[in-house]
């Protein structure tokens, strides 16, 4: 998700990181009676530098090339100096192989691929813009075969910053994921968490919900793009149900139901997939998704349709490179996907 909010914040919003420069001197000084190889006094003094760096105005300039810093470097450490381009060789390198991990851990967090859990076939396809994701994604089994939660998120911003969020919010829930409360009492109480550990102007959209075997769902949708219904006799979308998470600690969710025959499914995707623009700067937009999903879909198995959809995300956008990180998923009831008279007229009509 494209982040306004956040990346106004080094032109606008210094006074967080003063705030966050003094409280890492205070923790600091109150540590530093224990300092004996110098560190602490070295870091103070680096505390300090940054400090005269907000007062004299040239915080967050790189000193190399006087270029903006790039805030996500900011952000995950407020003394550095130089951009990311005037790293050198060496800073650089441990960086990127920082990068590389984080990429690793958000892989096997993120599952990937075609699965069949509870009765459901699904389908999940991310991919980050950078080397890590603002964007996530699960499948919950619930215990003694009792259905399967879904998650697919997207944290406002790009880069570490946001896919430390997005690990952060992902943690939160899967430790509320199961409780023995309603689902939208249980995204309350992860947009309360989250709300209240996150920086300011931070927030995120998903869609949580669960499906039971015998075909029926219920989801939350917290500003996230409408997740669409593909049925035998039709095609429905479940748009929002409550605002983004992580904006006021306060909010509370309601939930929408659905019920899926055997063969129907439920198709999600977060904005890099209705965001993605043309050479025009035109958006995918959620109708363009919607003038694809059709019940013919159900017809095809699962990886064929999902890659339908994302071939006409990237027939748009043609040569403009993916600027956003993308995520789809989905869901399939398991069972018939073509009732045999429908297969028996489609014979007699293609011999005709
Ligand atoms: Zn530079």
């Amino acid at each position: 998700m494209e982040a306004q909010a956040a990346g106004a914040a080094i032109d606008t919003g210094i006074s967080p990181f003063r705030d966050d420069l003094l409280q890492r001197r205070r923790v600091l000084e109150s540590s530093s009676h224990r300092d004996h190889s110098g560190e602490l006094r070295r870091l103070l003094g680096e505390v300090d530098a940054a400090l005269h760096r907000i007062e004299t105005g040239s915080f967050g300039s790189c000193e190399v090339c006087h270029g903006a810093i790039e805030h996500e470097l900011l952000g995950a450490d407020p003394l550095q100096r130089v951009c990311l381009e005037c790293l050198s060789t060496s800073e650089r390198r441990a960086l990127e192989s920082d990068l590389e991990l984080a990429a690793e851990v958000q892989h096997t967090l993120v599952p990937r691929g075609g699965r069949s859990v509870a009765g459901w076939q699904a389908f999940v396809h991310s991919r980050a813009a950078g080397a890590v994701s603002g964007d996530f994604a699960d499948l919950i089994e619930g215990a003694n075969g009792d259905g399967l939660q879904f998650v697919i998120g997207d944290v406002a911003g790009k880069g570490v910053s946001a896919a430390l969020l997005a690990s952060h919010l992902h943690a939160l829930l899967r430790s509320v994921a199961t409780l023995p409360e309603p689902l939208p009492r249980r995204v309350d109480r992860v947009n309360r968490l989250f709300a209240s550990v996150t920086p300011d102007r931070a927030f995120a959209t998903l869609v949580w919900g669960h499906v039971t075997a015998d075909g029926h769902g219920e989801l939350v949708n917290a500003g996230h793009p409408p997740a669409m219904i593909v049925g035998h006799g039709g095609c429905r979308q479940i748009g929002s149900t409550g605002i983004p998470v992580g904006l006021f600690a306060g909010a509370r969710y309601s939930s929408s139901s659905f019920d899926l025959a055997p063969g129907e499914q439920l198709v999600l995707v977060t904005d890099g997939v209705t965001e993605s623009a043309d050479a025009g700067d035109r958006e995918y937009g959620v109708d363009g998704l919607w003038s694809l999903v059709s019940p013919r879909d159900l017809d095809a198995e699962l990886p064929e349709v999902a890659g339908r959809y994302l071939a006409d995300v990237a027939r748009h956008r043609g040569d403009r490179p993916q600027n956003d990180d993308l995520t789809l998923m989905v869901l399939r009831r398991d069972g018939r996907t073509v009732a045999p008279w429908t297969r028996a007229q489609r014979a007699t009509s293609s011999t005709l």
